[in-house]
């Protein structure tokens, strides 16, 4: 698939970084106090321009990034692309499926594969409240009020 929209903010992996803490902090200074605060994140490189920029050197990683690097290995730009696309890096899980979108980037990344990206762009903030505040009907997914 051709990609030609701008794909700056959007990691290989398929999380969009423009809806990240660590990347919004740049336009708030109230959360830039609390990212300051973190326990977890690179504090010396608040606030993020985000995954491609920073080549993989994720705030919330410690060094750079495994499923980055094995993208750029494979000399793809997402995951999708690549022939062993599903792999174990991409494996949902439950562990902090609370507060991480971990578990949204194999969704996400069909959407860009079958919808494109200008259309899961758009449908981002969607997207996002069904997974953090959605109520999971089961074989209907998650509903919104
Ligand atoms: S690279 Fe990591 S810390 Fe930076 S915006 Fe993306 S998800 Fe957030
Ligand atoms: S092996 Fe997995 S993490 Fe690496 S590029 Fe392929 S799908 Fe992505």
């Amino acid at each position: 698939m051709k990609i030609t929209s701008d794909i700056t903010l959007v990691a290989p992996c398929g999380i969009f970084c423009g809806e990240c803490e660590a990347y919004k902090c740049k336009d708030d200074s109230a959360l830039m106090e609390r990212m300051m605060n973190s326990k977890v994140l690179k504090k010396e490189m608040l606030p993020c321009p985000g995954c491609r920029a920073i080549k993989g050197n994720c705030l919330a990683v410690d060094g750079t990034c495994a499923t980055y690097a094995c993208v750029i290995e494979h000399e793809v730009d997402f995951c999708f692309e690549c022939p062993e696309f599903p792999c174990a890096k991409l494996n949902p899980a439950a562990d902090r499926a609370e507060v991480l979108p971990h578990n949204i980037k194999v969704f996400n990344l069909c959407c860009i594969e079958h919808q494109g990206l200008e259309k899961f762009l758009e449908s981002i903030p969607t997207i996002k409240q069904r997974y953090y505040r959605g109520k999971m009907l089961i074989g209907q997914g998650p509903q919104l009020k």
